[in-house]
C-alpha cells in the first residue's frame, strides 16, 4: 500500500504516526511546503529569541527515518490528479497514491487594503519561513504595525516585544481577542501588553497604505484618517485554507476542503484532515483529525465526531485563560460570574446546560467544564454553587478500581 500525505504539520504527522502503527510495512510518502517540522504554536518563541528554529520542532530529529517515510522537503504540491491517484508537484515530480491525506493546512490572509498584498515589508505568520522574515526585518525595524488583535497577532507582538520591540496594534473589533474573550477577560491582556509599550487602535480598519518606491509600506492610514508610521508590517486577520491546486474531480472545496464524517473527500481513496478542512482550526483537533483520517486509510471506519468542542488556552505575560464553547451569550441565555482577588470566570447556561465557559487567572477544574459542553450535561438540577463543582462530584468508580465519570452524582 503506498501511502501519500501533503503536508507536515500536526494533522500529517499524527497521521503518518498512526499509519506506520497500523501497517508497519505500507510505503509513507510526506511532501511538504516546509523544510523542517516545526509547531505553528511556538513561532513566538522564534520571534522571542527564545527557542532556535530547530527547537521548535515537534519530532524527534530521527522521526523520519525511525518511521521508515520518505519525506520530501520544501516540496510543493500544484496539482492533483484523483483520476490517475497521482499528485504533481512544484519540481516536475509525479507521485502515485493509493491512498492520500492533504493536511496542508491554512495560509494567512493578506486583505486586499492598499499595496499590503504586494508589498516587500508585510507578511503573515503562518510557517517558520514567515517568523524568519519577520525576524530578519524586525531586527532594523523601529515601527512595527500589527493587524489583528487575536491569537496570532499577540503571539507575534508578545515575540517582538520580548525582543525589546515597540508594536502597534490595529483592531476593528472594540476589544482585543474577540473571538477568545468577552470584555473584561480581553481588558485583563490589554493592559498588560500596554504596560509592556503595545499601542492599540481598537475599533478601526486599516484603510488603505502608504508604500515607497523600493515597495515598502512606510505609513498604514486607518479608517478614522489616523496614519500610523511603519517599517514593517504583520497581517494577523484570519487564515484561509492551502487549497491552491487541490481542485482535483471529487473535491468539494467550500471556504475548506469538504470532508464526511470519515474525513473522505469527494474524490476515491483521498482523505482530508487538520485546519484544510476548515471544520476547527486549533491544534489538538488537527491531530484527533490526522488520527483519525490516518485510521480509515487503513481500512478501519472511525467516524471524527468531535467537531464541536472549541477550545483556547491563553497565555500572556504569566496570565492564564481558557475558554470553550461559546462567547457571546444569546438572548435567553444565563450568563454566570465569579470574580476573585487574582480570577475570573464567567459560565453563560442555555436550556439548562453549560454552553460557554471563560476561565481566568485560575483554569483549575478546566476539565470538567469541557466535559459538561461537550457531553450536554444538564445542570439546572444542581444544588451545589456551581463555580465550586470539582472531580469528586463527577468521579465514581468501577468495581475493578477504574475511575469513571459519573453524572449520576449530580
Ligand atoms: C502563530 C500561531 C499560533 C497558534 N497557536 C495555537 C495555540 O496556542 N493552540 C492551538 O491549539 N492552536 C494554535 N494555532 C493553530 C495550530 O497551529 C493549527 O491548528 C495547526 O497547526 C493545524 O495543523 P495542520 O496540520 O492542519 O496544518 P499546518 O500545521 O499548517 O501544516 C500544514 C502543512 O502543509 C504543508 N503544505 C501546505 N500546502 C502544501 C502544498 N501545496 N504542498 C505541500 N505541502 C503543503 C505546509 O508546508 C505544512 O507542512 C496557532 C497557529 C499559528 C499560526
Amino acid at each position: 500500500m503506498e501511502y501519500v500525505i501533503l503536508g507536515a504539520g500536526a494533522a500529517g504527522i499524527t497521521a503518518a504516526r498512526t499509519i506506520r502503527k497500523a501497517d508497519s510495512q505500507g510505503k509513507i510518502t510526506m511532501i511538504s511546503t516546509d523544510t523542517q517540522v516545526h509547531s505553528r504554536c511556538m513561532l513566538h518563541k522564534f520571534l522571542s529569541h527564545e527557542r532556535s528554529a530547530e527547537g521548535i520542532s515537534f519530532v524527534d530529529p530521527d522521526f523520519f527515518e525511525k518511521n521508515n517515510i520518505e519525506w520530501k522537503a520544501g516540496v510543493t504540491v500544484t496539482k492533483l490528479d484523483t483520476a490517475a491517484k497521482r499528485v504533481v508537484t512544484d519540481k516536475g515530480e509525479e507521485i502515485s497514491y493509493d491512498r492520500l491525506l492533504i493536511a496542508t493546512g491554512a495560509e494567512s490572509f493578506i486583505p486586499p487594503v492598499g499595496n499590503l498584498r504586494e508589498a516587500k515589508n508585510v507578511f503573515g505568520l503562518r510557517h517558520l519561513r514567515d517568523a524568519q522574515a519577520i525576524d530578519a526585518l524586525a531586527e532594523k525595524a523601529e515601527h512595527i504595525a500589527i493587524i489583528g488583535s487575536g491569537l496570532v497577532g499577540l503571539d507575534a507582538a508578545y515575540g517582538l516585544m520580548e525582543t525589546g520591540k515597540k508594536v502597534s496594534i490595529i483592531e476593528m473589533a472594540d476589544q482585543i481577542l474577540p473571538i477568545q474573550l468577552d470584555k473584561t477577560g480581553a481588558f485583563e491582556y490589554q493592559k498588560r501588553f500596554e504596560k509592556a509599550g503595545a499601542t492599540f487602535y481598537l475599533g478601526r480598519k486599516a484603510a488603505d497604505t502608504i508604500m515607497n518606491e523600493a515597495g515598502e509600506i512606510t505609513c498604514l492610514v486607518l479608517d478614522n484618517g489616523t496614519e500610523i508610521t511603519c517599517d514593517l508590517v504583520i497581517v494577523a486577520a484570519g487564515v484561509r485554507s492551502a487549497v491552491a491546486g487541490m481542485d482535483g474531480e471529487g473535491i468539494i472545496i467550500d471556504r475548506g476542503m469538504q470532508v464526511n464524517e470519515y474525513l473522505e473527500t469527494g474524490a476515491e481513496d483521498v482523505y482530508a484532515a487538520g485546519d484544510v478542512t476548515g471544520l476547527s482550526g486549533i491544534w489538538p483537533n488537527a491531530q484527533k483529525q490526522g488520527e483519525t483520517a490516518a485510521l480509515n486509510m487503513c481500512g478501519s471506519k472511525v467516524a471524527y465526531t468531535d467537531r464541536y468542542a472549541m477550545k483556547n488556552t491563553i497565555n500572556f505575560f504569566g496570565l492564564v485563560s481558557m475558554c470553550v464553547g461559546i462567547i457571546v451569550p444569546q438572548e435567553g441565555d444565563t450568563v454566570l460570574v465569579r470574580e476573585g482577588a487574582s480570577s475570573y470566570k464567567r459560565v453563560i447556561l442555555r436550556d439548562g446546560k453549560v454552553a460557554g465557559v471563560l476561565l481566568q487567572g485560575d483554569i483549575s477544574h478546566g476539565g470538567i467544564w469541557q466535559y459538561l459542553i461537550k457531553n450536554e450535561i444538564p445542570v439546572d438540577k444542581i444544588e451545589k454553587d456551581i463555580f465550586a463543582l470539582n472531580f469528586s462530584d463527577f468521579y465514581g468508580i468501577k468495581e475493578n478500581g477504574e475511575y469513571v465519570w459519573n453524572t449520576a452524582k449530580l
